[in-house]
């Protein structure tokens, strides 16, 4: 816990770097040792090394500190964690989200995706939007900053964001609906009692923690607590890729470059004119497999590199550069869950409609101009208990899946995992015993659209 003394000291140690010294002034020999002080070793919770027994590396048995006790828990900060978490705190309950890396949004914002697919249907009458509630606040409230999105608003789809402004945001909405916020934190196991979840073991850097809750939400994208927890789940074999940013897109010279290979912008449009960003299809591979992930975000940067590299020998490109790469490899499916309902593409094209719909996302090119309702039983595992999937992990078939796994179905799943995590712990119920009008009601009290 922060003291205010140690707050103080925080946040003067902010201005240190960022407002106190003028622009331009380097850190001179007499201050490299600013902030630097020696402290007591803590005493960090360790279960012991590893040893070797019979020829084989074993982990000792140990007890696990449980850091905290919660009513809902969110495993991943990506779109559809942090929609999980404003909603079931919105709801009035007690949440803690928890994230492996140091900012949310996961592939939307780390990833670089950065396009906001699947949020509205074309009809005779014009655009109609589907992803409404929170997701939706979220888009606008990226649109009250400057270069914080574009492409949204009246009359727009597919918005694009800037991924500094959209992390930005969404720490703010977390911290003002009182959200207890973990990052650098990787769920690594379930805690488990006969068919239920009781909460999720975490690695950190204090070494491991258990966070134990009524309901755990897995948007982890990845499935990665509902497969610890031993819930059914579908594997999936994808392509991977490594999105990037091109800077100074705006100095192409287009004199020089209308002789040499078009005026053509390379990639896509950003907030910021001078910036463009380039998605990558990638190779097919096993996106749980550390080899593979290696392999692909060391071939994916030395593709990028070259390719930037080729595009900078083009006439009137010469000022263009990198900005960046992802942080986060572009990974589009590993597990999607066996759901009470898995929704088929089939179904989507078709238009059907769920009784247990809990909002619809948007048609995109994908399912032509038809919106789609997602249903509560793809949140819900078969049989394991007190658990509920959101986002790009929840259940749907091999061609559903590349829908649902795009971002505007995703705010609508988190959305909708994040109120029925809430109405569960008030009601006393298991999530599959929820009554769904209950629910149904309660997002639409949150702004959520169901067509
Ligand atoms: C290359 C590529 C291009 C795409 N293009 C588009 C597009 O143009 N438009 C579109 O709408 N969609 C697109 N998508 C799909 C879309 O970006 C994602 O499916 C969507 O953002 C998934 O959101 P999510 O919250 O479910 O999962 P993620 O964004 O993957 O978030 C999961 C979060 O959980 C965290 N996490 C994972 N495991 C753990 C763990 N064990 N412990 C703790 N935290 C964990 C991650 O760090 C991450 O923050 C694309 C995807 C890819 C890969």
């Amino acid at each position: 816990m922060r003291t205010v003394d140690s707050r103080r000291e925080f946040l003067r140690g902010l201005a240190v770097g960022s407002m106190v010294l003028p622009a331009g002034t380097m850190l001179g020999q007499e201050a490299i040792h600013l902030g630097s002080r020696v402290v007591e070793a803590p005493n960090v919770y360790r279960s012991g090394p590893a040893v070797i027994e019979n020829g084989k590396v074993v982990q000792p048995r140990h007890e696990i500190r449980v850091l905290s006790d919660t009513e809902v828990l969110v495993v991943g900060g990506g779109c559809a964690g942090v929609i999980a978490a404003l909603a079931a705190a919105r709801a009035g309950q007690r949440v803690t989200l928890v994230e492996r890396y140091g900012c949310f949004g996961g592939l939307w914002t780390a990833g670089l995706v950065l396009i906001v697919l699947a949020t509205h249907v074309k009809t005779q009458a014009g655009l109609t939007k589907c992803v409404r509630g929170i997701g939706d606040e979220l888009l606008q409230r990226l649109l009250a900053i400057k270069g914080g999105i574009i492409n949204q608003g009246p009359g727009m789809r597919n918005p694009t964001s800037d991924p500094e402004a959209t992390k930005y945001v969404m720490a703010e909405m977390l911290r003002e609906a009182g959200v207890e916020i973990l990052l650098h934190s990787w769920a690594v196991n379930a805690i488990m009692q006969s068919n239920d979840v009781k909460g999720v073991v975490f690695e950190s850097k204090s070494s491991s923690y258990a966070i134990t809750s009524r309901i755990v939400v897995d948007a982890t994208g990845d499935g990665d607590v509902y497969a610890a927890a031993g819930a059914e789940h579908v594997r999936h074999i994808h392509r991977i890729g490594l999105v990037h940013r091109l800077g100074n897109v705006d100095r192409i010279d287009n004199s020089t470059a209308a002789a040499g290979a078009g005026t053509r912008k390379p990639g896509a449009v950003t907030p910021h004119p001078s910036v463009r960003w380039v998605n990558m299809q990638g190779p097919q591979g096993d996106c749980l497999d550390v080899k593979t992930l290696t392999q692909t975000e060391l071939d994916g940067r030395r593709a990028v590199w070259q390719q930037v590299k080729a595009l900078q020998q083009r006439p009137g490109h010469e000022q263009v550069f990198l900005l960046d790469t992802a942080s986060q490899l572009g990974i589009r499916a590993s597990r999607t869950l066996k759901g009470l309902v898995v929704p088929t593409y089939e179904e989507a094209m078709k238009g059907k409609r769920y009784r247990d719909s809990v909002g619809v996302g948007g048609g995109g090119d994908f399912l032509g101009e038809r919106a789609c309702d997602i249903p509560y039983g793809a949140l819900v595992p078969v049989k394991v208990d007190n658990l509920l999937a959101a986002g790009r992990c929840i259940a749907g078939d091999n061609l559903m899946m590349n829908y649902l796994r795009l971002i505007g179905p995703c705010l609508v799943s988190g959305q909708a995992a994040g109120a029925a995590a809430a109405l569960a712990v008030q009601r006393r119920r298991r999530p599959r015993d929820l009554e769904v009008v209950q629910l149904q009601a309660l997002l639409k009290k949150q702004g959520v659209h169901f067509g």
